[in-house]
């Protein structure tokens, strides 16, 4: 909860409401909302391109597999440099073609470990680049390989995982944003911060879901509407309830208010509903937090170092004594 009330929202830049309008529009499109469906473009199916001959190496013959990429390796490391420029070119975009397939599969089914991902699109992508600086690359194997960077630069921003489920503003009833009071984002969300919410309303292990929407509403009510603050809209970017269910909050569109002036730069804020001055938040609640803060540390590239409870800027006691160590073991 926000102690004393810095008016966290300086006077629009915008002056009329077609041009907040207009302003708000440009940055929904210039950000990906955090939704549990990344939007990746696929690849388009492979044609085959080398055709079976005697004397071609083996990984020709193999359907695409693990194995054939197994293969392809080998072959580049010793015996590529006794074919054709074009073999080894194809060799290598079937390469990066299946780490990128694989890949949009385990991310699918959380199949593997996100830094296994990381270094596997990673290595797509530099594959990719490096055929597109190939003299010897024909326009087909080029406009391949943009295709493939496209998709390896779209996989290594989209969440790792299965994505999160979020309740939306208009699933709990919020009021709309008073936008003349908010501040754009400016930059990358850059840090996050953990708050809890300090209030005995919410029901300590979630309650319904009605219960918790009407405690986001009771916050947004008091955070726009309280003569301290009159902010702009909520001041956290999420809430979480005892039951673990996530609510939006601020859209990400905009700077929050939750830690105080330029505290507020480039922070996410979340809010753990309840107050944990005397209690911990349930491991439901926790498991939410763990699953929300990997989604945003993987989306807007921010360290685990960059995580921090509200207590780091300040002198307040918030989020609790039990969350704030919980989230210095946070990795
Ligand atoms: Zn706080």
């Amino acid at each position: 909860m926000q102690r004393s009330s810095p008016r966290a929202s300086a006077p629009s830049v915008f002056r009329s409401r077609r041009g907040a309008l207009l302003a708000r529009l440009a940055l929904a499109l210039a950000l990906a909302p955090l939704c549990a469906c990344p939007t990746v473009p696929k690849t388009p199916p492979q044609e085959p391109v080398v055709v079976e001959e005697p004397g071609n190496p083996e990984w020709v013959r193999e359907p695409m597999s693990w194995r054939k990429l197994e293969l392809i390796e080998q072959w580049l490391e010793v015996d590529a440099t006794r074919h054709s420029p074009e073999l080894v070119i194809e060799a290598k975009l079937q390469l990066n073609e299946g780490r990128l397939l694989f890949s949009r599969r385990d991310i699918e089914n959380g199949a593997a470990p996100k830094e296994t991902l990381q270094v596997r699109v990673e290595s797509a992508r530099k594959g990719f680049e490096e055929i597109l600086a190939d003299p010897a690359a024909s326009a087909g194997a080029r406009s391949r390989a943009q295709v493939g960077l496209k998709g390896a630069v779209a996989l290594a921003s989209a969440p790792t995982g299965k994505g999160v489920a979020i309740i939306r503003r208009q699933q709990w009833n919020a009021r709309a944003p008073r936008v003349s009071n908010l501040t754009p984002l400016k930059g990358a969300w850059s840090r996050i911060t953990v708050h809890h919410s300090a209030e005995s309303t919410s029901d300590p292990r979630g309650g319904s879901l009605e219960d918790s929407a009407g405690t986001v509403r009771i916050i947004q009510k008091y955070h726009m509407d309280d003569p301290e603050h009159r902010w702009g809209d909520i001041g956290y970017h999420f809430l979480i309830d005892g039951a673990g269910r996530i609510f939006e909050g601020r859209e990400l569109d905009w700077q929050g208010a939750h830690a105080g002036g330029s505290n507020n730069q480039q922070n996410i804020g979340i809010c753990m509903l309840g107050d944990f001055e005397k209690r911990a938040p349930t491991e439901a609640a926790l498991k939410s937090l763990q699953v929300l803060l990997d989604d945003l540390r993987g989306r807007y590239r921010i360290p685990a170092e960059r995580v921090a409870p509200h207590n780091t800027y300040g002198t307040t006691r918030c989020p609790g004594p039990a969350l704030t160590a919980w989230l210095k073991k946070y990795k």
